[in-house]
This record gives C-alpha cells, structure tokens and sequence, in this order.
C-alpha cells in the first residue's frame, strides 16, 4: 500500500475516532481502512484504548454515586432516629402532662381541702391560705415585708356559692383609723382561685404541644412529695424555670420563675405549695372580728 496514503491516514486517525472531521474526509479515511490493514490495525487499537479511557472515567462516577449514597443513607437513618426519638419523648410527656392535668382538676374539685402557698418576691413574702368546703371558700392572703417580717396587709375574700366579699386590713400608718379595716361587699373574686395551684394547667393549646415538644422532665422528691420537675416549662402568661408538680395531685410544690433584675438586684420569684384534706371546717370560712370593718362602697 501506498505509504504515503498510510501517514497521511495515520495523522487523521485522532480526529476520525473522536469523530471531529467533515464528512468528506470521513469517507476518505474510511474507504482507506477497509483497504489498509496496517492502518486499521491502528485504528482498533485507538479504538480499544479510547473506550478504555471512557470506562475508567465511568467508573469514577460510579463510584463517587455509591459513596453519596452510602452517606446519604447513613444520614437519613441519622434523620429517622432523631425523629423517633423526638416522637417518642413527645408522647411521653404528653401522657405526664395530661394526667397531671386531669389529678389537678380532680384535687380542685374535691369537697374539703385547704391550700397554702408562700410567693417569694422580690420584697415580700405573700402567705395564701385558700380554705374549700363544697365550692365555697374562704382564701386569705397576708402579705409580709420580706426584710422584717413584718405584716403589710391582709386580704380575705370570702364566696359563700354565689357572692364574694372582701375584707382588707391594712398595718400601714393611717390618717384616718377608719381605713384601716374595710370590706367590700359584693365583689369579683380578686385571689386568682387557681392561679398558684397548677402550672401546666389553662394555659392553651400551644403551651401543651410546646411543653410535649421541649419538656425536660424527671422525677424528684420536692418538700417531701414525689413530683415530676419540668425544666423551663412554657407558659405565655410567666416565665418558669423550673417547677415541680406532685404526682398525686398534679399541683405545684414549687416553682422557681426565671431570673430577673430590678434596678440592681438580681432575683428570682419562688413559689412553694402545700395541701391538706379534710381539716377544714365551717370555722374556717369565718372572718374573725367582721364587724370590725368598715363597709366600703
Ligand atoms: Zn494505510
């Protein structure tokens, strides 16, 4: 064969096996290797070694493919475990929440208990007794000075099943001494009847699924009563770091308010509560001395 054909062939080949030459010249190479066997011994060889290539660089994707999909896999078994985890915890404080919720209903409606809570703030100290006889109740709150001791007030609302009366006894120096003990007759409920007994309980929907979402709970004992401890409770209406329910009641024992400053001061606000049933008696719902008050309209 003609060798000077045969290179000129030989120097097209690159091109005509990545298929980068114009049909005209195609034809002409082509119709050349069916003739020429050295060249297309060439050929092949350009051929196998290009398609040697094209599977190395596949198999480079394949593998960087499989090893994506093993760390994706692991990833979402990750996702998965979390998730069950997450559903999990949530369920178990929803069953913990719900039954203290429903003990705390049960307790406030029993017939006969008598309640007391102390709320330590920021100057005083506030004692609420909160005596129950068949839905009527007598609730007493005095109010002491938290550096002396001394008392600053007393406040007694009386509801006998259909009105509420409210008798003040102020211990401040007063001009006229008829200020001094007044009772309004009459009146809306001024002690939050359940504002101190139950934190987790009307306080909404959201609060509910936040606290089954985000509640921290174990079991401790707390002024001698076995109680869950929710850490950082939400609550809309107060923020609460820590508190713990009773486990037989589902009322507080304590709660501990988040950190606040006044001016300078760095408090925190603590409630402590105690119940008792069955030791309260028709005695228990008398004001002592009411006659002593001036009614006030
Ligand atoms: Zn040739």
């Amino acid at each position: 064969m003609d060798n000077k054909k045969c290179n000129i062939i030989k120097d097209l080949l690159p091109s005509y096996t990545d298929g980068l030459i114009t049909k005209e010249t195609e034809e002409f190479v082509k119709k050349h290797l069916e003739e020429c066997d050295s060249c297309k011994k060439i050929y092949n060889n350009m051929k196998n070694l290009n398609l040697k290539e094209e599977t190395k660089s596949n198999k480079k994707i394949i593998d960087f493919t499989k090893k994506f999909r093993r760390k994706y896999n692991f990833l979402k078994i990750i996702v998965i475990l979390i998730l069950f985890f997450f559903i999990i915890s949530f369920i178990k404080n929803a069953i913990i929440i719900t039954s203290l919720v429903k003990k705390a209903d049960n307790t406030l409606n029993a017939d006969n208990y008598h309640l007391t809570y102390y709320i330590y703030d920021i100057d005083t100290i506030q004692k609420i007794d909160y005596y129950v006889i068949n839905n009527r109740y007598l609730a007493k709150q005095m109010t002491m000075d938290k550096e002396n001791g001394k008392t600053l007030g007393i406040m007694t609302e009386v509801y006998d099943g259909e009105t509420c009366d409210i008798y003040y006894e102020n211990f401040a120096e007063l001009e006229n001494p008829k200020d001094k003990k007044i009772v309004l007759k009459n009146v809306e409920s001024f002690i939050p009847k359940y504002g101190y007994q139950s934190d987790i309980r009307n306080e909404g929907i959201i609060d509910f699924v936040i606290n089954c979402a985000f509640s921290d709970i174990d079991t401790v004992k707390c002024n001698g009563r076995e109680t869950y401890r929710f850490k950082n409770l939400f609550r809309h209406s107060s923020n609460i770091m820590e508190t713990f329910i009773d486990k037989d009641t589902g009322l507080t024992v304590r709660n501990i308010g988040d950190w606040i400053m006044v001016g300078d001061k760095e408090y925190n606000k603590m409630i402590e509560g105690y119940i008792e049933f069955n030791t309260v008696t028709e005695n228990d719902l008398r004001v002592q001395d009411s006659d002593d008050y001036t009614v006030q309209n």
